[in-house]
């Protein structure tokens, strides 16, 4: 394979920059002309391609987003979208396409597949919902950014003694809000896929001061039911017999931006330079994944057909530990 093109698509996160630097030195390491590929599907849609060299990609190891630009395009969905992406790929002679993003951007990857496109996956988004991978590029810059505005929040809520709710970003899943929430003493986590009752919330904030806590932390994933405004309003019209007044801080997009974490460099180094390789040696319609602490490749149409559920060893033992 000659010539290969790399793309980012849906939300970005941290750590896609030192992906695609990995993707296009390994390529130039294999003897390949590498291209980046502008704003996703859309940019394979209109053709902006962009030939990429070791320099292209220096300095941006250390660097939120992506510089290539991302997108969702409806376009792509449909076939004639995806004839005109083959085309301008068939026009420019490129071989292979490394596909960064997550499950929608997969379902395009393997559209493309079936189609007789040569193609590899790489996991990126905070959610770290993709099965057949430990962890996704940006989840754990993204746990630490949320970790660190609920160490900050706690100081505030001990030093007035009140209650916060503080929503994460995930509309399905509740990774985010269930780790952050682990690793920062929440008091209590919401999540969508466990329902939890407000008459339960009042009682342990109840419960909680009278045993004489001084903060109460609720760490609330945003697509929890009924949400955290209406836990709010709720909380609100209770006050008196809760003890604690409430507050609630949302981090939204703060949680998709800023420098990756060492650990997120490390899995989109190792990820990117392993999907070169994959198409290297012939493979194509497979997701490169961390499973333990080794690098494995699985069929996409395997990765899109499930669901990664949340580990439940964690929301028991974040019950045992807020006492
Ligand atoms: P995020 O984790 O941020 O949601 P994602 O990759 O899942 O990332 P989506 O918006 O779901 O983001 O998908 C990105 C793009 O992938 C879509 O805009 C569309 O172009 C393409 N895509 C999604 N689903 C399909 C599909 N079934 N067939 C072809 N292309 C698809």
């Amino acid at each position: 394979m000659k010539r290969i093109a790399v793309l980012s698509s849906g939300g970005d996160s941290p750590g896609f920059n030192p992906c695609i630097r990995a993707v296009v030195r390994q390529g130039l390491d294999y003897g390949m002309d590498v291209f980046g590929v502008e704003r996703g599907y859309i940019g394979l849609i209109q053709g902006r391609f962009r030939q990429l060299n070791a320099r292209s990609v220096g300095g941006i190891i250390g660097r939120g987003g992506t510089f290539l630009g991302t997108a969702r395009s409806e376009e792509f969905k449909t076939a004639l979208g995806q004839r005109e992406a083959i085309r301008n790929l068939n026009v420019n002679g490129i071989e292979g396409l490394v596909v960064i993003g997550g499950d929608g951007s997969f379902r395009g990857a393997q559209a493309l597949h079936e189609r007789g496109v040569k193609v590899v996956g790489i996991p990126g988004t905070i959610d770290n919902d993709i099965p057949y991978t430990d962890m996704s590029i940006g989840a754990d810059t993204a746990l630490n950014t949320a970790l660190d505005a609920i160490d900050k929040i706690k100081d505030t809520a001990s030093s007035h003694r009140r209650a916060f709710i503080i929503e994460t970003m995930g509309h399905e899943s509740g990774y985010l809000a269930l780790i952050a929430g682990l690793a920062g003493g929440a008091e209590i986590i919401l999540v969508p896929e466990i329902e939890t009752k407000l008459e339960t919330i009042v009682a342990d904030l109840q419960d909680s001061y009278t045993r004489g806590k001084n903060h109460f932390i609720i760490v609330a994933a945003e697509g929890w039911k009924p949400g955290t405004q209406a836990l709010a309003s709720h909380l609100r019209e209770r006050q008196e017999e809760l003890g604690f007044p409430v507050r609630v801080t949302v981090l939204g997009y703060v949680q998709r931006g800023g420098s990756p974490s060492a650990f997120d460099r490390l899995l989109a180094t190792r990820l990117g330079a392993a999907a070169v390789a994959a198409l290297h040696s012939g493979e194509s319609g497979v997701m490169v994944g961390l499973i333990g602490n080794k690098i494995q490749t699985t069929l996409l149409s395997k990765v899109v057909k499930q669901n990664k559920s949340l580990d439940m060893s964690f929301y028991e033992l974040a019950k045992v530990l807020e006492k």
